[in-house]
């Protein structure tokens, strides 16, 4: 705006000048404004000139020779993401009714909504689905044969699951055929499955999900399929929990991922402790090359622990519990979302386990229009609500159940993990 009123002043003295009677003085002004209205031109010039030039330099530089340079600076030094996972989802008769629509299709928005933003705030999230899903010629059924709609699939989706573990020992429960229908449903919307495969292909390679620029490669296992037998032309189909087999999978997969990630389902049923032979395999696989052990099947929370081995934080969960089922008993409708961040140093390469942190859940069940209703529930959440009066459908009659799950997860889980700043 200023360039402006001197350029109009300068023209403005030019013009003056040409008015003047006096030839002599005209003449003098004249030169005299022109001259100004030169050397204002210049300065004008000049100083677009280096406007132009300083605001490119703030541009994106798009030019080949700088690109790695300016790349290099804005790549990040490290980069820290999240992974989080929830334990057993079972499909009982009584949560396959709570989904029947008038029409006769199937729905579970309820299942997973309020813990849906617990789900999403991992980078990758996983949990144990154990009932097939075989379509609807066979029927229908929970314990002990499950066979699921497959609406299911699109809830967990919903949810904010990205990969769903199908090595369990209800993953034939439907015969090799559901259990490959299974895989297909669950692909259809979308979900990644590790444990059981469709052919010899895809049993040969591994899920490896890359980050922001950190690998992270799962690998499941079950102990066993409740004695159904896995024909041997289809070998390809379920991973057994085999030591061997184990400890060769993880061989390959380390060299390729940052976070190796071992899920297993074993353990003693209802029982709140995992065996010796458990703690000792955990140590096993976890200086074989495993980062973190995600550990299903008992039903009931069992601890965790971060173990260091050559100087390294390692994590083991035993157990996660039941995330949504119709079992009876405060411990079998005891469940967590777990949260676990690693630390990426791109400089060195290294990748650290930085925090593992928890919430207690609730997997509830409750009536809606005299239909029996599921859900899972984040349990100090829903503690708050309760006393705050806005939980529509709980009571101060559901406090001490709420409670007491709350105390005894935290007494089977103990303490968050945080890393030691170095
Ligand atoms: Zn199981």
């Amino acid at each position: 705006m200023a360039r402006f009123f001197l350029v109009l002043f300068s023209l403005y003295l030019f013009l003056i000048s040409e008015s003047f009677i006096n030839t002599g003085v005209k003449k003098v002004f004249k030169r005299f404004s022109i001259i100004t209205l030169l050397i204002l031109l210049g300065i004008y010039a000049s100083i677009n000139l280096y406007e132009y030039t300083h605001s490119n330099t703030m541009l994106p530089v798009t030019k080949p020779d700088n690109k790695s340079s300016i790349n290099a600076a804005l790549a990040p030094e490290k980069e820290i993401i999240t992974l989080t996972a929830a334990g057993d989802c079972l499909m009982h008769n009584t949560q396959i009714w709570s989904g029947l629509q008038d029409d006769g299709t199937y729905a579970f928005p309820s299942f997973f909504a309020p813990v849906k933003d617990l789900i999403s705030e991992g980078d990758y999230s996983s949990v144990n689905f154990e009932t097939p899903m075989a379509g609807p010629d066979s029927g229908y059924t929970g314990y002990p044969l499950f066979n699921s709609p497959d609406a299911i699939a699109d809830d967990i989706r919903a949810a904010g699951f990205d990969l769903v573990i199908t090595a369990n020992n209800h993953a034939l429960d439907r015969g090799c055929q559901g259990a490959i229908r299974t895989l297909e449903v669950l692909h259809n919307a979308g979900l990644d499955t590790v444990g059981t495969y469709e052919n010899e292909t895809a049993s040969h390679s591994f899920l490896i999900k890359d980050i922001r620029g950190v690998k992270v490669g799962y690998l499941a296992y079950s102990y066993g399929t409740n004695g159904l037998p896995v024909p041997s032309e289809h070998a390809y189909l379920f991973n057994f929990l085999d030591k061997k087999k184990i400890l060769a999978d993880m061989q390959e997969l380390r060299p390729q991922v940052d976070i190796l990630v071992l899920v297993l389902h074993w353990g003693v049923e209802y029982h709140p402790q995992p065996t010796k032979e458990q703690r000792a395999m955990s140590v096993e696989f976890l200086e074989s090359g495993a980062d973190v052990i995600l550990g299903s099947h008992p039903h009931v929370i069992q601890p965790m622990e971060v173990i260091k081995i050559n100087g390294k934080d390692k994590f083991v969960i035993y157990s996660m519990g039941n995330f949504i089922s119709h079992q009876i008993g405060q411990e079998r409708n005891s469940g967590i979302v777990l949260k676990i961040k690693f630390t990426k140093h791109f400089d060195s390469g290294e990748t650290f386990l930085e925090t593992v942190s928890y919430t207690p859940t609730f997997s509830h069940s409750y009536y809606e229009n005299g239909k029996k209703q599921f859900r899972v529930v984040p349990v100090e959440n829903t503690i708050e609500k309760i006393e705050a009066g806005t939980e529509p459908y709980m009571s101060k009659a559901d406090l001490p159940v709420l409670k007491a799950v709350l105390k005894s997860t935290r007494s089977q889980l103990g303490e968050t993990f945080q890393r030691p700043a170095e």
